[in-house]
């Protein structure tokens, strides 16, 4: 659906299912897609997982060739909440050391649980300046309804990242960090 109207995207992956869905992964980069390390087990939230360090790179070990440059990273939430526990110091740790850039979001419209989420989407855009929509490329979420979505969406789309979602870039902290550690 993206590829028919030209559109590229970043995907998040988690690194245990990379090891089993790998020609996807493999296919999404090679049509131009940004792939990123979305951790290996997504702890719910990571901040609070006590395995961060390991959660991060062994998911990065996992990405290989496929991993963007800029070492894209998005710690796995709770439900999409921007939240002290999403982050901790040891993640901050991890990611400054290994030049890692923390991708974030400002629209979750809930397509994992809510067949509305077309309309809740299209309202978080017509709200702010610069939406980074996160949709979910699993079973019951985003795909019934994406095609209409990308057909209704009056905004340009484009693949870079609104520079008030990237906290840590490639390894330097550039956003007050404090509202995502506890
Ligand atoms: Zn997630």
């Amino acid at each position: 659906m993206l590829a028919a109207r030209g559109l590229r995207a970043s995907f998040f992956v988690v690194g245990e299912a990379l090891r089993e869905h790998r020609a996807l992964a493999e296919r999404a980069h090679a049509e131009g897609h940004w792939i990123g390390n979305h951790t290996l087990t997504h702890p719910r939230p990571l901040g609070e997982s006590g395995v961060e360090v390991r959660e991060i790179e062994a998911a990065q070990a996992e990405l290989r060739e496929l991993a963007h440059p800029d070492r894209l990273f998005r710690p796995s939430g709770a439900g999409g909440d921007l939240a002290p526990g999403l982050l901790s110091s040891a993640a901050v740790e991890s990611l400054t050391a290994g030049r890692f850039t923390c991708v974030l979001w400002n629209a979750v419209p809930g397509d994992w649980t809510d067949a509305g989420w077309v309309e809740t989407a299209l309202d978080q855009i017509a709200a702010q300046e610069w939406t980074l929509l996160v949709l979910h490329d699993v079973d019951g979420a985003c795909a019934d309804r994406l095609d209409e979505f990308l057909a209704r969406v009056d905004a340009e789309i484009v693949q870079d990242f609104p520079p008030d979602c990237v906290p840590i870039a490639r390894g330097a902290v550039t956003r007050p960090l404090d509202p995502y550690l506890r």
